[in-house]
Order: C-alpha cells, then sequence, then structure tokens
C-alpha cells in the first residue's frame, strides 16, 4: 500500500548509517542465559535485576490468580475494574516505600506521563535533569507547565534554575534515582536540600532502584535515608520486580487526586489478575529474600571491575548498569552483533535514545548470573572488543 514513503526515505538512511535495528527475539524464559535463533546465550540486556521473572512464587502466585479470578479484569479501575488484590498491592507498596499511598499504574512509562500530565497548570513550572526518561520527557510535553532543564546531575545548575523560577506558584525538580543509561545514581541529598531551600517538590523515578538500592530494595529515598523529604517516588512493577507495571508512593491527598485526575489510571483497563498476584508475591520476596540483592551486587562488582580491568570505557556507573562506551553509532551496533555471534545477548545503544558519539554496548548483570557466566562473558567482551580495535 502506497503512503508512507517518506516515512521509507527516513528508514532506508537508518540503513545507510548502519543504525537500523531488527528486534531480537528471545525463545526462552527471560534469565542469565536466553535461547536467541536457537543457540543459547548469556543475557546481559535484560532489567531481570533479581531473577523473579521466573521465580517459582511468582509464578504460582499468578496461576492461583487465573485459576480463581481469569485473565482479565474487564474494566478501568474506576468504574468495574478495582479488586481487592489492587488495593492489597497498593498497600503492601506504600508500606514498603515508607508512603501514606501508594498508586498503581499499566506501566512506569503511563505512570510517569500521568502524574507529571495531571498535577501542574501553567502556574506551574518542572525542572527536570538532562538525561530524565522518555516518560518524563513525554509527561513534561502534556503539561502546560514552564520548563527547565538543568545540565545532567550538575546542581549549581538546578540551583540557578531555582532562582529563575521564584514567581511559579510551583515547582517541581524532577529526576531519575539511577540513570538508566549511564548507571549512575542522583545526587537526591543535595537535590533534597535545594528542594527545601527554595520550596520546591521533589520527584524521583526509581525504576532502576526499586528492588536494587535501599533496605530490600525500597530505591534510592532510602538508600540516602531520605524518608518523609521526597515528595513523590515513582517505581516500576516491570524491572526488579519482574512483572510489569508502575506506580506513585505519595501522601494519600496525591494519590486521591490522581485517582480523580490520572489520565493513563482513569482511561486504561487495570492489571489483570496474574499481574498483580504476582507482583503483591514480589513485594514479599524482596523483604523475606535480601540475600537476591546481596547477590545481584556482588555480581555487580565482580563484572564491572572485570570490564575496567580490560580497559573498557565505563562512564561513571555506580549501579547493575553498565555501559561500555564505543564513539560511533555503527560501532555500538557491530560491537553488540559480534558479541551475540560470541554468545553474549548485550545490546548496542546509540542516538536518539543517546546523544550522537555517546553509543554504547548496555550491560546489566542480574542476580542470576552465575560467576562463570560473567567469566565467560568477560572472555568474550574482550575478543570481540579486540577485534573490532575498541580494546588495544
Ligand atoms: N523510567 C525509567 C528510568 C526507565 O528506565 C523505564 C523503563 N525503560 C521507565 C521509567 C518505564 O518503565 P516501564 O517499562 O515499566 O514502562
Amino acid at each position: 500500500m502506497k503512503g508512507f514513503e517518506y516515512l521509507q526515505e527516513e528508514l532506508d538512511q537508518m540503513k545507510e548509517e548502519g543504525t537500523f535495528r531488527t528486534l531480537v527475539s528471545i525463545e526462552s524464559e527471560q534469565g542469565s542465559k536466553v535461547v536467541i535463533n536457537g543457540k543459547e546465550v548469556i543475557q546481559l540486556s535484560s532489567n531481570n535485576y533479581l531473577g523473579l521473572t521466573t521465580h517459582p512464587r511468582l509464578k504460582q502466585a499468578a496461576l492461583q490468580a487465573v485459576n480463581e479470578y481469569g485473565a482479565g479484569t474487564g474494566s478501568v479501575r474506576t468504574i468495574a475494574g478495582t479488586f481487592s488484590m489492587h488495593d492489597e498491592l497498593e498497600k503492601k507498596l506504600a508500606k514498603f516505600k515508607h508512603t501514606e499511598a501508594a498508586l498503581v499504574f499499566q506501566s512506569g512509562f503511563t505512570t510517569n506521563q500521568g502524574v507529571l500530565s495531571s498535577i501542574l497548570t501553567n502556574q506551574d513550572v518542572v525542572i527536570s535533569d538532562a538525561l530524565n526518561h522518555a516518560s518524563i520527557i513525554d509527561g513534561i510535553r502534556l503539561t502546560k507547565a514552564a520548563r527547565k532543564v538543568y545540565k545532567h546531575v550538575d546542581m549549581n545548575d538546578l540551583e540557578k534554575a531555582l532562582q529563575e523560577t521564584q514567581q511559579y506558584r510551583k515547582r517541581i525538580i524532577v529526576t531519575d534515582g539511577v540513570f538508566s543509561m549511564d548507571g549512575n545514581i542522583a545526587p537526591l541529598p543535595q537535590i533534597v536540600e535545594l528542594a527545601e531551600k527554595y520550596d520546591a517538590l521533589v520527584m524521583v523515578d526509581d525504576a532502576h532502584a526499586s528492588g536494587v538500592l535501599g533496605e530490600n530494595g525500597r530505591g534510592t529515598v532510602n538508600h540516602f535515608n531520605l524518608d518523609g523529604r521526597v515528595h513523590i517516588q515513582v517505581g516500576t512493577l516491570s524491572k526488579a520486580v519482574g512483572v510489569l507495571g508502575g506506580y506513585i508512593a505519595s501522601t494519600q491527598t496525591l494519590i486521591d487526586y490522581l485517582i480523580h485526575k490520572g489520565r493513563p489510571f482513569l482511561f486504561s483497563t487495570s492489571h489483570p489478575p496474574a499481574v498483580t498476584a504476582a507482583c503483591i508475591e514480589a513485594v514479599d520476596v524482596l523483604l523475606e529474600e535480601p540475600e537476591l540483592i546481596e547477590k545481584l551486587w556482588d555480581n555487580t562488582e565482580f563484572f564491572k571491575e572485570g570490564l575496567q580491568k580490560l580497559g573498557f570505557q565505563t562512564g561513571t556507573s555506580e549501579t547493575p548498569i553498565t555501559p561500555i562506551f564505543v564513539g560511533g553509532e555503527s560501532l555500538a551496533h557491530q560491537f553488540s552483533d559480534k558479541l551475540l555471534e560470541y554468545g553474549v545477548f548485550a545490546q548496542g545503544i546509540a542516538f536518539p535514545t543517546v546523544e550522537r558519539g555517546k553509543a554504547r554496548v548496555r550491560t546489566i548483570v542480574t542476580a542470576q548470573h552465575s560467576r562463570d557466566e560473567l567469566e565467560k562473558a568477560l572472555e568474550i567482551f574482550e575478543k570481540a572488543g579486540k577485534e573490532l580495535g575498541i580494546l588495544r
């Protein structure tokens, strides 16, 4: 059918530049190894930090929920789609995050969009870190609020933005807790201090910190002992929690407001029973099996050090997300392809996901990886890195 030639031109250009990608299909369950094109490879691309996607307790909870409650809910939350298990999960999340209340959205993406688009008007301003996640950027685009972007983790620039915006009714500072492409942690104590000095709200997207940082994986706010001083904590249920969804943990006032005004919450069907039941079980696993988080950090240290010893440029990463910078866009994809050929799945990430010239292969270790698997992965990185001239 004719009509999309104008899009095809752009795709053709990507093919010429070597940045056109096809989706990689996994033919097994998610785990430390996965099957791709019929071959078992070491998985270093997932956000399944604790291996919960296949945890027996989560699987059992999901199966039981399907048997008892069926496959779907048949409605949005505000009409007929709130089941008692949704309430149970939200109470559990609020307790876990040490907040008054919590509200679950369909994804982390819609959580950021939903909250930012609903709580700000043209009387307000949002002040956002330059490397915040796309869902924060899109949420900001949907508000009528003024916006200021401060240089990545630059506290002088943030203070300047706060000084320049004193005329607004409300100011909200938004930051990722852990930055998804670089793996560095936001300087939350300084952000909170500045927010308190200038009377601004703080919102933290802890997608990559929930289940990873803080006591039992409570996130960056708890990691920095800032409980009660951050107004909005966003979490995902799709990464370390191993299932699907996102949530806000905050005050009862904000949760009540979002129930009335959060558009993805209002206008999209609620999570099916299997998803909700597995998330409830996952929070219990976080509380009862802290050894998973210990193993995750053990593996993180071992693998990061291994990459650095080999001579790879890993930037400012402090978490299980470790990027390997290679520079050129097409080199990142070539590197990723070669790694896959030799038995490691680690995705190349290039513009527009990251700035031009900052292309990388991003690795994420999990608690499921064995030492043998990580050692083997390091050997493969060394071999592929040398062949492509990334390592001397
Ligand atoms: N925030 C950040 C920082 C993320 O990395 C992601 C996932 N890519 C999201 C939000 C969105 O979460 P979800 O996948 O649950 O929609």
